[in-house]
Parts: C-alpha cells; structure tokens; sequence
C-alpha cells in the first residue's frame, strides 16, 4: 500500500482472529450481516428506544436504547473487529468515550498521561477529576525513564497518545504498556490520529484503546461519535456499566454515519497518507519552510520506531513557516483548498495556526518552550488532488511571505 522504500510490505492486519479476512474486507462485513427480516444489505437506522419483551424480562437482546441499539451494535462489533478487540463501545463523543475510561479510577488513584495529549484530555483530567481527588502527572512519553519515574503505588493509568498533536510524536505503545502493567496500571491509548487501519494498540499490549470516531472513522466531517475497545470480557463489563449508567450513547443515526465512514477506512487512510507524504516532501524541500513534522520522513526524530509501529504515517502534518505569528496568520486565511478549521480526519483538507487557535491559552514562552513556534502550522491532508493542495499553499505563502 505504500510506495515509501523503507516500508516493509508484509501486512500483518491482514486477517483476524478466524485467519480469513484481510482488514479491507472487514471493514465492509464485520458485524454486518444483512437484516435477517428484509434482507437489507444495510444496517438499518433503529430509531427507537424501548423493544418488546415476550414476559417480562424476556427479550430478544434489546430493552432500552441507552443500554443496546441495533445500529449501534452493529458499529460496536465493526470496530471491535478492526482495532483487533473482542468488544467495543461506542459513546456520543470521544470526550465520552475518554470520560469513560476514567470513571473506572477512584478517588486517591492516580494517572500518568503524555505532556501533549489531547487539549480534552488535558482538560478532564485537571480540571474534571483533579475535583474527584484523582491527580496526574503529565511526562514527556517518549522518555520511558521518566514515565517509569513517575509511576506512584497508586498509578492505575497510563495515557498514551500516538501521533500527538501538533508535533507528531511518537509514542513506543509496547514499551508504555509493559511499564504500566510493571505498575499493576492499565495503559490506555488514543488511537484517533492513526485509526485501527494503520496502527493496533490492542496487538502491541494496550488494555483499552479509545477512538474519536468524529474524525477518521466517521471520515465525512458530519457526525461526533466516539468509541473504546478491549481485548476480553472483563474490562468491558465494567466499561458497558458506566457507559450505560453515565449515558453519554450515540444515537443510531449517528451509528449509522461511522458505519458508513468504516467502509472506506482504507481506500481512503492510503490517500490521506499518500498525499501526506507527497505534501510533507514538498514543505520539507520549500525554502519558506523552515521545519517539518511528519513521521514519515526520515528526518522524523521517530522515524524508525513509526516504521515499526505503524502500517503508514498517516494524514496529519504540521511545519514551521519561516515567519511570524500574523504571517502565519496570513497563509492559514489565504488558502482555499485547505479550509480554516479545527478538527481534522475528514475527505477535505483543513489548516489552522496552533498558537492562534488550538493552543492559544497557553502562554507565549511557555508554548515557545513546548516546542510550538509563532509559525507553527497544521494540516490535515485530505483526498484532494495533491497538486492543488501545492498550488494553494504556494499562493498563501505568496500572499503572506
Ligand atoms: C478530537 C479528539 C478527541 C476528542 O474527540 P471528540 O469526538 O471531539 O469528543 C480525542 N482525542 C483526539 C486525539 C482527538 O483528535
């Protein structure tokens, strides 16, 4: 799938657990068997809340639709499926979805998270469950001494994140998961910048994998979902508790829109990382550039660890303009094929400027100091031609320059 010399072409997603299908064909069937009444290829939008029961108590797999929804379970077993889980839950955001897993602490517990998670993430834990007397300690993940050093007896959590945004670290998931386990934690990871098509925390130790489905696996930039995965029944139980007592479910609509994104996970991860690394070779080389991050160049600090870790790079990019904060202000307002947004993972290509938009609050030396210079620039790579993408860039840095 990959042109890049350095890649190795075994696929080793490429069957589940029955040893037969490739990760391309699950994503299209797993969990989706045609409608055993109509024999509708698609999984139908259930918009319902309560099913009948023969007596009471006696139902055929549905009572409620906070607790179970057909469209949702078809989702639920898909995504299972392809971050190589045996059960899923899906929630009606990522946040609910990481909300999720942090209900499993108690109060005096604490947490070991990378220093550049998730804007959210950062924010529920200081300023959500600090209040619930759970404290975390924020390392740089990728230096596996300090993370070891700053395990506790009472660390039941490691937050992992890889690639993290917006510098594109990356994090070793197999080295993570056996200093938590050495800790008796459960080590968590975010696999949203990735998906399950280019990277399976699950197959490299991690207890719970969570996905914000509003990006890559919806794909379509129409819908806010989010989702954890597990490898075995334990864990799970204690998830579908929460998930069902907290209720923070996606409708089945919603449900329906990812089960639609899933299908086209690969065809279109191959053309987000394709046009990715085109993209992030032209920065690298343009004399307005002063920096790129991408893991799949080979001036990536991680390269090789990325190589190992991941099936591809990815879609996500950022680089440094040779410029100042209103330039780079300049450049993200002018272009036209990269749209001026946060978020990322959809078909269509977006831009934004960090230390204007997603990382504003954070003072000017302290984000100087994190590594998130005045022209910082990030992108997501979408589907487009890759040649208007250029085009564009060069006439914003034109505009601006
Ligand atoms: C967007 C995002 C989330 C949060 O997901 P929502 O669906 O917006 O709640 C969590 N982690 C990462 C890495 C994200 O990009």
């Amino acid at each position: 799938m990959s042109d890049d010399p350095d890649r190795d072409d075994e696929d080793d997603r490429s069957v589940d657990a029955s040893g037969t299908f490739r990760f391309e064909t699950r994503a299209i069937h797993a969990g989706q068997e045609p409608d055993p009444e109509t024999g509708a290829l698609m999984t139908p939008i259930h918009a319902n809340t309560t099913y009948e029961q023969d007596a009471p108590g006696e139902h055929r797999g549905y009572e409620y639709s906070r607790t179970a929804n057909p469209t949702r379970t078809d989702l639920e077993a898909n995504l299972a499926d392809l971050e190589s889980g045996t059960h899923a839950r899906c929630f009606a955001s990522g946040m609910a979805a990481i909300n999720t897993v942090l209900n499993l602490l108690e109060s005096g517990d604490h947490v070991v998270a990378g220093d550049d998670v998730y804007g959210g993430t950062h924010r529920i834990l200081t300023q959500v469950f600090e209040g619930y007397d759970v404290e975390t300690t924020f390392v740089d993940t990728t230096d596996h001494e300090a993370v070891a050093e700053a395990m506790r007896p009472e660390t039941e959590l490691v937050w992992v994140e890889t690639p993290t945004n917006p510098l594109m670290n990356v994090n070793d998931i197999e080295a993570l998961s056996a200093i938590a386990h050495e800790g008796e934690a459960l080590c968590a990871v975010d696999n949203t910048f990735a998906t399950p098509y280019l990277q399976r925390p699950l197959e490299l130790g991690a207890d719970v994998v969570c996905q914000s489905l509003t990006k890559y696996l919806g794909g379509h930039s129409d819908t806010i979902g989010g989702a954890l995965v597990v490898d075995g029944d334990g864990l799970d139980e204690r998830l579908g508790f929460y998930q069902n007592s907290v209720g923070a479910t996606p409708g089945p609509f919603d449900s329906f829109l990812v089960l639609r994104g899933t299908k086209t996970l690969p065809v279109r991860m191959d053309r987000h990382c394709e046009n990715a690394r085109e993209l992030a070779r032209w920065l690298e080389a343009h004399e307005a550039v002063d920096r790129v991050y991408y893991p799949g160049l080979e001036s990536h600090p991680q390269h090789e660890l990325a190589s190992e870790q991941m099936d591809d790079f990815g879609g996500m990019l950022s680089f440094e303009l040779d410029g100042t904060l209103e330039q780079g202000s300049t450049v993200v307002s002018e272009t036209e094929v990269f749209t001026l947004a946060e978020s990322l993972g959809g078909v269509e290509s977006l831009i934004e400027q960090p230390a204007a938009m997603t990382h504003a609050a954070i003072p000017r030396e302290e984000r100087l100091a994190a590594g998130l210079s005045d022209g910082l620039i990030r992108v997501s790579v979408g589907i487009e031609h890759v040649d208007d993408m250029k085009a564009d860039l060069q006439r914003a840095f034109d505009a601006a320059l």
